[in-house]
């Protein structure tokens, strides 16, 4: 962990930097990005010299282009922001934007009674580039994770992307271009920030922990043995059965059509069985970016639920990816996993 200090005043801010493009730059002989020192990126945004707070950082070693993520780097992740909790306000983490909506998934349910804003930004221009969003998403964010109510409470205490403007939940966020400036959309749930003029704070959509003075819990425990099938025209049950019956997956998310309907072929529906016989656990979730899973309106879906399969309503991959690795991490029985699923854990499904 590297240390460098742009100012010391009021609010105390920590800057993780993990790599992705915000922090890169043409390597000329590979003639391709590769991520650079953070100290220059402070260079190129003096604008954070002119707010009053004190703005720490530390760097993973090495930096990693977001599409190299592993768990372990979210345990990482989870403990630098645990040692550090007392000695600062908020955290931002600069992340490249290819798997931020699965890290910011993954720290929602990692952290537990958060006090303090996790916020995750990238960009899709190097912070060096003329045209680059990187400052203005760095700079939104440090301001967010700085923001205090007037008892002195965090105004944002949860774990949210801050990108082009919006100040999104992270277990919400999907990346949905990778071209244009708006790269994460927020189909189910509207913004909980969004900054103009002035950052104007959609309050009573922002979760508050049950006791401001309790300590947050940190859980570090993932298991990852989940597979996900995406259902599509022509899906054959040798690929099905492989998925959904090897024994290597605890749990599989299915990706279906719709409100949660699947091909209602006889040989789909037995293997659905199969697997719940063989305990596995099922999560539906929908193709669709936006809406929810009902396995009660269509007898597709209703063949599903009663083979087991439980409704993921309206989550993301990427985040029921997370809250399985999660919930499986911290359970080894299946139906413990199986009833938290069913939760409202993080604000990550409208129940
Ligand atoms: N490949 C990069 C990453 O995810 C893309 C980006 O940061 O936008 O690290």
């Amino acid at each position: 962990m590297t240390n460098h200090t742009a100012c010391r005043d009021k609010s105390s801010i920590l800057l993780i930097y993990t790599g992705g493009t915000i922090g890169m730059k043409e390597d000329p002989a590979l003639q391709a990005l590769t991520p650079f020192d953070f100290s220059q990126i402070l260079e190129e945004v003096p604008e954070l010299g002119k707010f009053a707070y004190r703005i720490d950082s530390c760097t993973f070693d090495p930096l990693i282009d977001s599409s190299d993520i592993e768990p372990a780097h979210w345990v990482a992740l989870a403990r630098i922001i645990e040692e550090n909790y007392d000695r600062y306000d908020g955290f931002v983490v600069l992340h490249g934007t290819d798997t931020m909506a699965y890290s910011a998934s993954a720290l929602s349910f990692m952290t537990e009674g958060l006090t303090k804003p996790v916020i995750f930004t990238g960009s899709q221009l190097p912070i060096g580039a003329p045209r680059t969003d990187g400052k203005e998403n760095l700079i939104s964010s440090v301001e967010i994770a700085a923001a205090k109510d007037s008892e002195g409470h965090a105004i944002v205490p949860e774990v949210c992307i801050c990108f082009d403007n919006l100040l999104m939940r992270g277990n919400r966020t999907s990346k949905a271009s990778s071209d244009n400036f708006r790269a994460f959309r927020s189909e189910n749930l509207p913004p909980l920030a969004e900054a103009g003029i002035s950052i104007r704070y959609n309050t009573q959509l922002i979760r508050k922990p049950e006791d401001w003075d309790a300590a947050p819990k940190f859980h570090k425990e993932l298991d990852t043995k989940v597979s996900i099938l995406k259902i599509h025209p022509g899906i054959t049950p040798q690929v099905v059965r492989n998925i959904l019956c090897g024994p290597e997956t605890r749990a599989v998310i299915l990706e279906t059509y719709g409100a949660g309907n699947s091909p209602s072929k006889q040989w789909f529906t037995q293997l659905v069985h199969e697997a719940s016989e063989k305990g596995k656990i099922m999560l539906n979730i929908s193709q669709c970016r936006a809406g929810s899973v009902n396995m009660d309106i269509y007898a597709t879906g209703k063949c599903l639920k009663d083979a087991g399969v439980v409704s993921g309503y309206d989550c993301t991959t990427e985040s029921a990816l997370a809250k399985l690795f999660h919930l499986m991490g911290k359970s080894t029985d299946n139906g413990t996993v199986k009833a938290g699923l069913e939760k409202n854990l993080r604000g990550e499904i409208s129940k």
